[in-house]
């Protein structure tokens, strides 16, 4: 989208993971920078989920180091809560408080964390419901909402917290094909405004029209990055390649 400036907001050194005797992230190098989109792509099972969970330390890292908006997550003595807070996380499922109002699943984590006032905090709320396009909806309970909707209520969620960065984990995955278009908007119009983002996506258009760079997973490892017109269309290595044929 070409509104990446030169401040590093992501910057994953060498990162290793496993699970017992399982090595699922096996050297990972990654930067973001702040207004940057970058996507990743790769199989099912090559470690794309695990990467971004180790950002924000869902999952604890083996070894290598990772910055988050000057924040050492790696670091033992880091203060977790307040790097969290700089971090919005979007999942495939939509995690939204059932018993809750939209409206309040938006307010809860303003008004327990950031401390935000109730008038503050549904102001904020409102305004971001205004922006993913449920401004409607404030008043309804996540049932009541399509999958779509949700997806959507979850990133204004996000959005309500003043992320540095958000991350994406397969957010329209989980949606009905026709459902999958209003969530791919909103995340292309968050990246119009600049927002800093990585998304693991298997959209390949969107990461083809959206994303400044391409990462594709195999096996623990970044077999190969670049542009999007570079990685998905025009790939170097034989394992993109045969992925890419496989989804494209
Ligand atoms: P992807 O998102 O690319 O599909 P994941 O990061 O979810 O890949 O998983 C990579 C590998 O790590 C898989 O083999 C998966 O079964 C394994 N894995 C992920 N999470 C755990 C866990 N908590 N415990 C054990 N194995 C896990
Ligand atoms: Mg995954």
């Amino acid at each position: 989208m070409n509104q990446a400036t030169n401040e590093v907001i992501v910057e994953i050194t060498d990162l290793h993971k496993a699970f017992g005797q399982l090595e699922v992230l096996r050297g990972i190098d990654l930067s973001v920078r702040r207004g940057e989109v970058v996507c990743v792509i790769g199989p099912s099972g090559s470690g794309k989920s695990t990467l971004l969970r180790c950002v924000n330390l869902l999952e604890v890292p083996n070894s290598g180091t990772i910055v988050v908006n000057g924040f050492e997550i790696t670091d033992p003595d880091v203060d977790i809560d307040r790097a969290r807070q700089g971090i919005g996380m979007v999942f495939q499922s939509f995690n939204l408080f059932a018993h809750l109002t939209v409206l309040e699943n938006l307010t809860i984590a303003q008004r327990k964390v950031l401390k935000r006032g109730k008038a503050e905090a549904e102001r904020v709320a409102r305004e971001n419901l205004e922006r993913v396009g449920l401004a409607e909806k404030a008043g309804s309970l996540p049932a009541q909402l399509s999958g779509g909707q949700q997806q959507r209520a979850a990133i204004a969620r996000s959005l309500s917290m003043d992320p540095q960065v958000m991350l994406f984990d397969e957010p329209t995955s989980a949606l009905d094909p026709e459902l999958v278009g209003d969530v791919l908007s909103v995340m292309r119009q968050l990246a119009e405004e600049g927002m800093t983002m990585l998304v693991v996506t298997h959209e390949m258009q969107f990461a083809r029209e959206v994303a400044d760079k391409v990462l594709f997973m195999d096996e623990g490892v970044v077999v190969e990055q670049g542009a999007p017109t570079q990685v998905i269309g025009d790939p170097r290595e034989e394992r993109t390649k045969s992925f890419l044929s496989r989804v494209l």
